[in-house]
């Protein structure tokens, strides 16, 4: 078993304004930005506020099934964004990490022929990506642990249904 990167809210915190500075600081003021739910909604978010972008929208894409175990290809989920409301708009796409980096070829070949200009952002950027992330904070090909999916879910504690 490789080691895991592991990321905690703390230092996420931390990660996440660094990459918000090298959106600012590359010039780029995107009109939308655009999170792919579930692991890039977080970063989205946070990355909205840093930059001051009050356009949030998010797209839902599954792969990943569990470490290291994924579907053959990503597939859109629905409810589905309609391609035109990002019309002529800056966009910045967000993720947690870029690691085939299919989700966010497929999300990048969605926007195409609508958007004015798309970039991509995301926390951590693995070698073998078939994107390169215009802004990407860390790089590292082990698997990675997020603060937000580390734990399992929670369960009721109550040990009774409700009524
Ligand atoms: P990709 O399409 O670039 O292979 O991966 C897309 C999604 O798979 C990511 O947004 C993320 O949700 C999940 N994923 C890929 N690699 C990792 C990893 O190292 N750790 C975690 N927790 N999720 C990953």
């Amino acid at each position: 078993q490789p080691e895991r990167e592991v990321l905690t809210w703390e230092l996420y915190g931390q990660g996440v304004r660094e990459l918000a500075q090298a959106v600012a600081d590359s010039g780029f003021v995107p009109d939308v930005v655009l999170g792919i739910a579930r692991g890039g909604l977080i970063p989205a978010g946070s990355l909205a506020y840093a930059i001051d972008c009050k356009n949030l929208f998010t797209i839902s894409v599954e792969f990943y099934t569990g470490v290291d175990s994924r579907l053959d290809v990503p597939v859109m989920l629905p409810p589905f964004l309609n391609a035109q409301d990002l019309d002529s708009a800056a966009v910045l796409v967000v993720d947690d990490v870029a690691d085939t980096g299919k989700t966010l070829e497929l999300v990048a070949d969605f926007c195409a022929g609508h958007v004015r200009e798309m970039r991509t952002a995301v926390l951590y950027e693995k070698p073998h990506s078939v994107i390169a992330c215009d802004y990407a904070w860390r790089r590292t090909s082990r698997w990675i642990n997020f603060p937000w999916s580390t734990e399992p879910p929670v369960t009721s504690r109550s040990g009774v249904l409700d009524a």
